[in-house]
């Protein structure tokens, strides 16, 4: 049997630095959970369903490790800030309960989740999936991970700043789902494995970015991270 090569290269997902150690954490897969904090899900005119979480995704290659600049994206002139708590999985977990879920937890970052907010909500409006609004080039930022034996989320401060200004800012027991609630909900739909990762939701205070702002987002106890936003695309 010959051997088949490519016909051409393609991007590919970053590998995320590790707190301690020399290797990088590969990325499989990027689920988001929506609608997390109370506060976030009412500035946008939601209100937060209390039966079960629920998800959009994002692709892999739309993912760049913090300290960077990012182009303002094509197609939006509402361009949004989501600060998240990023959780990296690091052993399978399929059907897990809450109390098992932890176990797959590898380590914790400080994410963004980047949002062109018109096209969102001319999506939702229309009920149709807000794919265009989410998934895109440069879409998610991430820092460092630190490793879970170092890092338990329980009520630790989530900020971000623009330019020097508080933004956002919640804490992590405001989220409407635990950390070991999203696991244990997402392992019933998903084989979860190592690489992937989920971005857990934003709290109050998304806001409009231009060209040239620059953002310093942090969770208390995880590496912060700074990103500026480039020229238009
Ligand atoms: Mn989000």
């Amino acid at each position: 049997m010959s051997k088949i090569r490519p016909l051409f290269s393609i991007p590919t997902a970053p590998l995320i630095p590790v707190l301690g150690l020399q290797e990088g954490f590969p990325i499989h897969r990027i689920f988001c959970v929506g609608r997390n904090y109370a506060a976030h899900a009412a500035e946008l005119g939601n209100t937060v369903d209390r039966v079960a979480p629920f998800y959009f995704t994002k692709p892999p290659t739309g993912l760049v490790i913090e300290g960077c600049t990012i182009a303002y994206p094509p197609g939006t002139e509402d361009y949004h800030h989501e600060i998240e708590l990023v959780i990296a999985i690091g052993a399978p977990a399929f059907r897990v309960s809450t109390e098992e879920a932890m176990k797959s937890v590898f380590g914790y970052a400080v994410g963004l989740d980047m949002t062109r907010r018109d096209l969102q909500n001319a999506m939702k409006e229309k009920q149709r999936p807000w794919d265009i609004s989410k998934a895109f080039e440069e879409s998610a930022v991430i820092g460092p991970i630190t490793p879970a034996s170092e890092f338990a989320p329980d009520a630790q401060r989530i900020s971000l700043l623009v330019n020097g200004s508080l933004r956002q800012e919640g804490h992590l027991n405001e989220m409407v789902w635990t950390v070991p609630e999203m696991i244990s909900h997402l392992s019933r739909y998903y084989h979860l494995t190592p690489g992937d990762l989920i971005f857990t939701g934003t709290p109050s205070g998304v806001g409009a970015l231009q060209p040239g702002d620059r953002l310093a987002g942090a969770v208390e106890g995880l590496t912060p991270i700074v990103v500026t936003i480039g020229p238009a695309a």
